[in-house]
């Protein structure tokens, strides 16, 4: 087999297509692999078909797989359609897509390679800069994306992930089955409405619960896109009333802690992440030590009771009595009187429809937080990402369970 027509056999080409001649250098370890198209035909407008005049051509290169570790490219004058109606353009090559200075081979090559090696890895082994990954990235994103279908998704979760540490944040929606469905800068009220604006109709219509914490900009983006239904979907997790009342129990503990005798207030310090435990995970020592302080310190252990009990309420009633259990927790936290407890009652009140939705859907936030812990580690494992267009394309690239290969129907 001649040199050409390997060529012409590995890259899979047609007439009017064909290898014209392979040229090796060894001092630069470049193989150059030319390539003409054979035609004195008229050529296709690629907009609309029509057999139209050529224009020109212009010199385009592409890099392709390497042969035996000489980096390889594809060189071809490819020519230009000159459509009446569409005016002049360079019409596609079967190799690579349009734009893309990398054959389709290439894409696939390093495609599949991040698959298992991170980023970093994957531009030192290829010779290749960031910037040149993420487009072939985003690429694939964008062929993924067009081909997925939604029309079956009924639980959303919504979620924030940091993008900088602590202050820079992008809003992600995933589906039940851990696929993240979409990504948007920021954590606003607009930032889930672009998540939403993926949806198509029929998903709006039959989707059953949105979990998410209780942010305001969320709900306000929920209640604008699903209208009156929005009611019936938004969920809030155990987990996010856990944290209010969590942070309720340490304020009190706190206030509580400047009216003891020094020697206590030293064991109250000692002790302090014993009250955001639950009762069930403390150690039989720490155990005695609180409920000796929480003797003294009556507030605190009363305000820890009644977040235990709080967690009974979610774990251990049934759905038809889970409302007036609730009731009755937020007259006890009332008729307590200590502030911080009262406060974080007043989110837990607002929010108790989305709770009881939550308990019903069996909605739980554990997916949330493992979508986020698996963005975040991709993100250390790229060595963070210079800018946030990158870290939305590297999301959906690894969590979006897109399809992204070249399908040919060339
Ligand atoms: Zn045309």
């Amino acid at each position: 087999m001649k040199d050409t027509a390997l060529y012409q056999a590995i890259l899979g080409l047609l007439p009017p297509w064909a290898v014209d001649s392979v040229q090796v250098d060894k001092t630069t370890q470049r193989v150059t692999v030319t390539i003409v198209y054979e035609s004195h035909l008229a050529i296709a407008c690629p907009t609309c078909s029509k057999a139209v005049r050529k224009h020109d051509s212009r010199k385009r290169i592409w890099r392709h797989l390497d042969t035996c570790q000489f980096e390889t490219y594809l060189e071809a004058e490819v020519p230009r359609a000159d459509c009446p109606k569409h005016g002049i353009q360079t019409i596609p090559v079967p190799w690579a897509s349009p734009g893309s200075r990398y054959s389709e081979l290439f894409e696939t090559k390093i495609i599949e390679t991040l698959q298992f090696t991170s980023l970093h890895s994957v531009a030192k082994a290829f010779r290749l800069s960031w910037g040149a990954i993420d487009r072939i990235m985003k690429r694939a994103v964008l062929r993924g994306l067009a081909r997925r279908s939604l029309n079956k998704v009924e639980d959303l979760l919504v979620d924030e992930t940091a993008f900088c540490r602590g202050h820079d944040y992008v809003t992600v929606m995933s589906s039940r089955t851990g696929q993240v469905l979409a990504v948007a800068d920021g954590k606003s009220e607009q930032s889930l409405a672009t998540c939403y604006e993926v949806l198509p109709n029929i998903a709006k219509q039959q989707i059953r619960s949105v979990s998410m914490d209780m942010s305001q900009a969320f709900i306000n983006a929920t209640e604008s896109f699903f209208g009156s239904r929005s009611k019936r979907l938004i969920a809030v997790d155990h987990f996010h009333v856990a944290k209010v009342l969590t942070k309720a129990v340490d304020d009190v503990r706190k206030q509580e802690a400047n009216s003891l005798p020094t020697f206590l207030k030293r064991e109250c310090h000692r002790t302090r992440y014993g009250w955001l435990k639950r009762n069930g995970n403390l150690a039989g020592r720490l155990r005695e030590r609180i409920n000796m302080l929480a003797k003294l310190m009556l507030n605190t252990g009363l305000s820890w009771a009644l977040k235990e009990q709080a967690r009974l309420i979610w774990y251990g009633s049934s759905i038809r009595r889970a409302k007036d259990q609730w009731l009755e927790w937020l007259a006890l936290v009332k008729a307590s009187g200590i502030k911080p407890l009262i406060t974080a009652a007043t989110t837990v009140k607002k929010h108790l429809p989305a709770i009881l939705n939550a308990m019903r859907l069996k909605a739980s936030n554990g997916l949330a937080e493992a979508i986020n812990a698996k963005i975040q580690y991709m993100k250390l494992r790229a060595k963070g990402f210079r800018n946030k267009e990158r870290f939305k394309t590297a999301i959906l690239f690894y969590f979006g369970r897109l399809d992204m290969a070249f399908h040919h129907e060339r």
